[in-house]
């Protein structure tokens, strides 16, 4: 009942001052909107408000969510990603576009004096006549499952594509087995399960699973696509190397040529760009990363002091198997630039570049 979580939220909001959602909800506004306004907002407060604990606390749940909410969605990104309320997002993937790049344009890491890493481009993407995932029935997870594998067909048989799709719906014929399933998300291909984090679930995000969840790999292993996680799509790339563009321009070439498919129009927010499910995603959808070893940075077994110096470089730590994991045995962790949103695609390969040097520098501080 939208009444009750006006009590809620307000009962809420004095205790969890770290909740966004929590702290940006205005009963004022709430009151104006219509029993099916006040219904759609409310779904997308539910994780929030059943974890108060959350950062975010909140994810859009149909793609015109961020339009239709302005007044209060606004607010959320304004202070999660630090920017006016007034802001609104251009995409650009042109690294040409920048300054103090190398003349060449190519983002080498090894010329900073860096090993071979695995590099990773993933952009979140929605279709934009399916409900986002956390409003989806299982039909409608079945149903995109099956638009998408006709779109996989067609990559399968291109020769630079290839590769196969696994599924995890029941009775899909491109059903995995548990075993399959593990050596892919060891792989660092598949996804996590989802049904185990209450967030998710709370959200609705997690509902039905594994009904319309998969992943379609080329035969390289290079180019993937999640089907039904937290967006309907993650597209991206991934391999070992040293020179960033080339992760950051296959994406870019998959991903349009994904987009001219029929059928695969995918949301967009002439105000806000990329639509993505959780507000930290918005505008760019794209998180890009390297796997690094840190051995000195985490010798006392956590990755505590390299958060520390991650943060104020504008860059996010995870562990080894993604989110909410440990850091890997010989000290490796999972770097990435924490913006998404108001900065081009560009400036996030760039932010990477320029970031992981700084914290390369850190760790050999701690060595001499
Ligand atoms: P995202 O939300 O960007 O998809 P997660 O943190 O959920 O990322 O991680 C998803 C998977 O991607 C995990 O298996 C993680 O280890 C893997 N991954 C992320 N970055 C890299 C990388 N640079 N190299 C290899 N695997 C990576
Ligand atoms: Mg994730």
């Amino acid at each position: 009942m939208p009444s009750e979580l006006q009590e809620k939220v307000e009962t809420l909001k004095g205790r969890y001052p770290d909740n966004i959602a929590i702290q940006c909800f205005d009963s004022v506004y709430f009151n104006t909107l219509s029993d099916d306004h006040k219904r759609r907002l409310q779904k997308c407060l539910n994780s929030g408000v059943e974890n108060p604990d959350s950062e975010m606390g909140c994810y859009a749940c149909q793609p015109s969510d961020f339009d239709d909410f302005k007044p209060f969605f606004s607010k959320v990104l304004a202070r999660h990603h630090k920017v006016s309320e007034n802001a609104r997002h251009v995409n650009n993937w042109d690294l040409g576009s920048l300054e103090g790049l190398p003349a060449d344009g190519k983002l080498d890491i090894a010329k900073l004096g860096l090993p071979p890493l695995s590099m990773r481009v993933r952009v979140g993407r929605n279709l934009r006549e399916f409900a986002l995932p956390g409003s989806m029935t299982q039909n409608d997870r079945i149903r995109l499952e099956n638009r998408m594998m006709a779109v996989f067909d067609k990559l399968i048989a291109m020769p630079e594509f290839g590769g196969a799709y696994y599924s995890l719906t029941p009775g899909n014929p491109a059903f995995i087995d548990d075993n399959k399933y593990n050596e892919l998300v060891d792989a660092h291909i598949m996804f996590k399960r989802m049904d185990t984090d209450r967030y998710l679930t709370a959200a609705g995000i997690a509902a039905d699973w594994p009904f319309g969840r998969g992943c379609y790999v080329s035969e390289d292993r290079e180019f993937i696509i999640w089907v039904g996680e937290e967006d309907h799509l993650r597209i991206m790339c991934m391999k070992r190397g040293t020179v960033l563009n080339e992760v950051f321009d296959r994406l870019k070439s998959a991903l349009d040529l994904v987009e001219s498919i029929e059928g695969m129009e995918f949301a967009y927010s002439d105000d806000y760009g990329v639509v993505t499910s959780c507000p930290t995603n918005l505008g760019t959808g794209m998180r890009a990363s390297l796997h690094i070893a840190l051995p000195n940075l985490t010798a006392d077994g956590t990755d505590a002091k390299a958060k520390a110096i991650a943060k104020p470089l504008g860059l996010s730590v995870r562990g080894i198997g993604g989110e909410h994991t440990p850091i890997g045995v010989d000290g490796t962790l999972d770097i990435s630039p924490s913006a998404r949103f108001c900065i081009t695609e560009a400036e996030i390969l760039a932010a990477l570049y320029k970031g992981i040097v700084l914290l390369k520098d850190a760790e050999q501080q701690i060595e001499t």
